[in-house]
This record gives structure tokens, sequence and C-alpha cells, in this order.
């Protein structure tokens, strides 16, 4: 489209978020193909439900290998590589604890520390097996339940925006409820809000602008309940079985793929701020942005994205060495 063009927005409520997109065409048909798409996978992969390709693994657990699709297979794949690197606090099994504690359900309290230690030994992403031949996925203990809540907004995300390219469409944006994918350049760039922690829905810490990429935040803001004046937020630790604590309120990835920029978050918001930057040195697709609770904003380096602070509550701390 020419520069200038409008920009319109179709929004539905899926995955339990709300999802915008936004295309320089007038195009409900096309909009409405798109929301199909995103249901369609949320049917396959939701463990909200009684039924999808992931519950059936669960179900089996213990028992039986379970042949699943092929695209379902690919992000397992994804998962266990990532909850299997060395101190890895991304963990595709950690389902029996997130459906324990609750959080941002009806129902959420703390739940009592031995009932945790009785969770953990069924959270261990090492008796997964998978058959590439046969295509299935094994959960070897009985009770071990997978939940890829944590990547697989950005895993669709990925999907759409390749299904927007094949049909022709050169700029596009989607939000899967925090989880950005954008296609193309449009004039200035795409402008993606980095939302204030514990702020009102609107309110800003900053603006990125990216071209072709994708931007994901994790943020301990997201979903949590309060207890005894302590918060209790929804990325959990696999490592101790409660919501991870450390300097940080927020962490976004910025990268071309936005299931690298999910796994990432994850993967980052457990290894903090120095250690976070020193292995994102090695990874040059992949940056980040850190919210801390002493308001800094830190880059681990940005070269795919421009910031503008909105609130000046914050501290740019920019071209981290940490
Ligand atoms: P996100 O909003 O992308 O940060 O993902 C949060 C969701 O990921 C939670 O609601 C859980 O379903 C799941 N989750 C929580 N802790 C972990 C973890 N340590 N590893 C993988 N998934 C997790
Ligand atoms: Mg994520």
């Amino acid at each position: 489209m020419s520069s200038g063009s409008h920009v319109y927005g179709y929004s539905a409520v899926l995955m339990g978020s709300p999802i915008l997109l936004k295309l320089f065409d007038n195009n409900q048909a096309l909009a409405s193909q798109v929301f199909r798409l995103i249901k369609q996978y949320e049917d396959l992969l939701t463990v909200n439900r009684a039924q999808s390709e992931v519950m059936n693994i669960n179900h089996a657990a213990g028992r039986a290998p379970v042949t699943v699709s092929a695209p379902v297979f690919e992000l397992i794949r994804c998962a266990l590589a990532a909850s299997l690197v060395k101190d890895s606090c991304f963990n595709l099994t950690i389902g029996p604890l997130v459906k324990r504690w609750r959080i941002g359900f009806k129902g959420d309290s703390v739940p009592p520390a031995g009932e945790i230690a009785t969770l953990l030994p069924r959270t261990r992403p090492e008796q997964v097996i998978l058959d590439d031949e046969a295509g299935t996925v094994f959960l070897t203990q009985p009770d071990m339940e997978i939940d890829l809540g944590a990547i697989a907004k950005g895993f669709i995300a990925d999907r759409v925006r390749d299904y927007l390219k094949l049909q022709g469409v050169e700029q596009a944006l989607i939000n899967l409820g925090g989880n950005v994918q954008t296609l193309g350049s449009p004039p200035g760039g795409w402008t993606v809000g980095l939302k204030k922690p514990f702020g009102e829905a609107d309110a800003l810490v900053g603006a990125i602008t990216v071209e072709n990429k994708s931007v994901v935040t994790s943020g301990v803001y997201e979903r949590y309940f309060e207890q005894d004046g302590r918060r209790y937020h929804h990325i959990l630790d696999p490592r101790t079985g409660y919501p991870l604590d450390n300097e940080l309120d927020s962490v976004t990835i910025i990268s071309t793929d936005s299931l690298d920029g999910d796994i990432w978050t994850t993967l980052i918001y457990g290894m903090g701020v120095e250690k976070g930057c020193a292995l994102l040195r090695h990874q040059p697709g992949i940056e980040a942005i850190f919210v801390t609770k002493q308001r800094e904003v830190i880059f681990s380096s940005a070269s795919q994205f421009s910031f503008t602070l909105r609130d000046f509550d914050y501290r740019l701390v920019t071209g981290s060495t940490a």
C-alpha cells in the first residue's frame, strides 16, 4: 500500500485474550480467515479444556506414546530443547504446578509447601520422549502434564505472519494479547507500546518501533494474585515450584520469530539482567529490553528496534555492558 494509507483494525477474543489485527486494507474476509486460523491452532494446543492434541498427550501420561500433528510435534520439540538447556527456567512439563497454583484463574491461592514438593518430581523434561519417525510424544511418568502456555501465542503469531505473507499481504501487525508480530515496514515502522508494570491498562513506559520483527513481553504484572501482602505471579521457577523472584518486572524480546521471543522471555526472565545480557551477546538476532523493579529500562543491545521513553519515572540505561 502507498504511504499514508489508512490502517484498519480487526479485533476478537481468542485464547482468553484480546486479539488485534492491523491491515492496510479494508478486508474483513481476510481478518475472519486469520481469526479462524488462530482458533484452529488454539484447539490443538490448549490445556484449558478437556480435549486437544496436547491434552491427549497429558491424558496418556505414564501409559502410552501419542501421535500428534506435525506442527504440534515441532512446537513440542522446540519447547523440549529450551527446557533441556542447562539451568533453564523454561519447562514444558510445568503443567502440574500451573494447574495447582491456578494463577489468574478463580480459586488461586498459595499451595502448602508439601504439595509443591510432591508436584516438583512430575515436572522433569527429561521424562518426555519424542519419536521423530512415529511423530509421537510420550510422558513416561503418570500425572505429568505438558503446558505450552508460555509459547503457544508466539508460535501462532508466526503462523499468522506466514499466512498473511502467502496471501500477498505486505504490511500487517498481529497482537495476540502481548505477543506482537509484524510484517513489512510501513512508513515510520510499527510502534508497539511497552506497558507500565501495574499501571493503568493504557499506561506505557515507552514505545518500541520495529519493522518485520516480533515484540514479545512477559511481565509479572500480567497475571497474579495477592495473599498476605505478597504478590504471586504466573511465571514459575521450575527449581522451586514458586513464582520466579528477581529484580525484574518485565522482559521484552525483539526477534524475527515470535516463537523465539516467547521462549527467550522465559529463559531470560529466569536469568536476570546480568546473565541474560551475557548470553544474548552470542545471539545477534535476539535482543532484550528489561524493566526492573527499580524503574530502570535496560537494553541488551538495540540494533533491531528504536525506543522512546514516555514515562520519566523510569530511567533509560542504554548499551548495557552488564
Ligand atoms: P508468558 O505469558 O508467555 O510469560 O507465559 C506464561 C505461561 O507459561 C503461564 O501462564 C504458564 O502457563 C506457563 N509457565 C509458567 N511458568 C513456566 C515455566 N517456568 N516454563 C514454561 N512455561 C511456564
Ligand atoms: Mg512467553
